[in-house]
């Protein structure tokens, strides 16, 4: 990570904590690694974003219902679902630091550094070639640049190879082979690559005798497979549906670093789309473009979004890609679209014994039903929401701001009620205005200080609309409301103010823009 992004992401780091959004768990005895708890602005901006997924997936999908199911499940369904055997990362150590790396993490980022080769080989040429600059035809004519993509691409298949066939040995020889160091020792004195199982464990049961090994869920998604039939009978639905849910997922993360990306407890929010077989491709099309567009819709860079195709397909998938965000630490996945073919119901029906089969009324058959997934997580959505909206503006009078430009609906706060003073009756008014407006959305009231450090602490944590009640208030009913974005102030009616705040942080107007 460049200086520069490592500053931005620890300013982030440190607003979350100085404003409440998050905090590292258990801080009072030094904290639990990759384990946050969100405080009291950050459990608003992350029911908020849940609230927005939900709503895009059971709102404005009539074939799509929600459950809540259990973190605790069968030890059974993680032996179907492949993670008891499959779920595993592999992992390297350094001798001389004693650190822990992914070791597909660890060639992931040597690409990551060739392809910065890449980018500057480019904005070089841009420079010099100004407008004429075709950067298209640079990539395939010039000499460097083709030689880096050319490595980056045998690295790739030799990594997908590495992947593909779990072959340890061959992830040594190609982590020396490539000559990579640790990043904290500089070392290259390696231990063997090892496979690690990502699932915590614990028992069930009063004694440790006869008492059952259990896992807390690394993934969501099973509690929707094993709940399809109960789901597609009682609800009565017809091919294609989906179910959606939104709960914690646990893993044993071997390297958790960079804030609320990678955490050992986790909540994902995921839906799993079942159609008839055959149907897959188009479906995968469908949700890729719908999922795309539910994260344009916040209005942020489309830049900032792209997709990557798996280089490894996971062991139920025909086709597979990550939406991947530009986080201050550059592009890493944010969601994942799977099309997992039929092998969780094939493999939960032939663990269980049950018949988990859909009947087609039309063509007069039972068939397993294709499933497209889309996952995503709502730590790194969240994350991605923060590092977005954090923005150290200079203004006009040469003085700074911190804003949290969080779309309207977003806000944990969506309006600030400020009286200019406490006295003259000026606090009774401002209490009287907020107990009506409170039934609408959530406010802030705050006498304390000048009222540009009110503005400043309502801008740093995203509140769209302040509100001040001063003497003419009394005898005209007008209030002032500022703009947080624009920092314009107009004076409008106090009968006003709940038709132009509703209207601004109304989820409605970005949920139409889905439809
Ligand atoms: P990664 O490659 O980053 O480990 P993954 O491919 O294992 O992620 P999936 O199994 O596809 O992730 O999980 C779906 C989503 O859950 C991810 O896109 C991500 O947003 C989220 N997620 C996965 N692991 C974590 C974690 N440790 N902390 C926070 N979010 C996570």
């Amino acid at each position: 990570m460049s200086a520069k992004n490592e500053d931005s992401l620890k300013n982030i780091i440190s607003h979350a904590k100085e404003y409440g959004f998050v905090f590292q768990s258990s801080e009072i005895y030094d904290g639990l690694s990759a384990v946050y708890d969100y405080g009291q602005l950050g459990s608003g901006l992350k029911n908020n974003i849940k609230e927005y997924w939900w709503k895009a997936m059971t709102q404005l999908h009539e074939n799509i219902v929600g459950i809540d199911s259990a973190i605790f499940m069968h030890p059974t369904v993680w032996k179907a679902s492949g993670h008891v055997d499959a779920f595993s990362d592999p992992l390297i150590d350094n001798k001389d630091s004693k650190k822990r790396y992914r070791a597909d993490v660890l060639v992931e980022d040597y690409m990551a550094k060739i392809e910065g080769k890449v980018n500057k080989e480019i904005k070089k040429a841009e420079k010099r070639f100004g407008d004429a600059f075709n950067e298209a035809e640079y990539r395939k004519t010039n000499g460097r640049v083709l030689g880096y993509l050319e490595k980056i691409n045998t690295i790739e298949t030799e990594l997908k190879t590495c992947l593909e066939e779990n072959d340890n040995n061959r992830f040594k020889k190609l982590i020396e082979d490539l000559e990579i160091a640790c990043p904290v020792s500089g070392s290259r004195n390696w231990t063997d690559v090892r496979q690690f199982n990502l699932m915590f464990n614990t028992e069930m049961g009063a004694v440790a005798e006869g008492a059952s090994t259990v896992y807390l869920r690394p993934e969501t998604a099973q509690g929707i497979f094993v709940n399809f039939l109960n789901v597609y009978k009682t609800g009565r639905m017809k091919l294609p549906f989906g179910i959606a849910q939104i709960g914690k997922a646990f893993r044993n993360e071997i390297v958790a670093r960079q804030f609320i990306f990678r955490m050992r407890e986790f909540e994902q929010m995921e839906m799993q789309f079942f159609v008839k077989p055959g149907e897959d491709k188009k479906w995968y099309d469908y949700w890729k473009q719908n999922r795309i567009n539910w994260h344009n819709a916040l209005g942020f860079s489309e830049n900032d979004y792209r997709f990557h195709d798996h280089i490894k397909l996971a062991h139920y998938a025909n086709a597979a890609c990550d939406i991947e965000f530009n986080f201050p630490f550059g592009f890493k996945e944010l969601e994942g679209i799977h099309s997992r073919t039929d092998f969780d119901l094939k493999s939960h029906e032939e663990h269980s014994g049950k018949k988990i089969q859909y009947f087609d009324s039309e063509e007069n058959r039972n068939y397993t039903p294709y499933v497209v997934e889309t996952s995503i997580g709502l730590d790194r959505m969240f994350l991605s929401i923060l590092s977005k909206s954090y923005q150290n503006e200079k203004l006009e009078d040469g003085s700074e701001r911190v804003v949290l430009k969080l779309p309207h609906f977003l806000a944990p706060i969506k309006l600030a009620v400020l009286p200019l003073v406490k006295k003259d009756g000026l606090a009774e008014k401002a209490r009287e205005i907020m107990n009506n407006l409170k039934f609408d959305f959530t406010c802030q009231y705050d006498a304390k200080d000048s009222i540009g450090k009110r503005y400043r602490r309502q801008d740093a944590i995203g509140t769209p609309f302040c509100i001040t009640i001063d003497h003419d208030t009394l005898n005209d009913n007008q209030v002032t409301i500022r703009n947080r974005d624009t920092m314009q102030q107009e004076r409008i009616s106090i009968d006003e103010i709940n038709n132009v705040v509703s209207k601004a942080v109304d989820i409605k107007e970005t949920l139409k823009k889905l439809n």
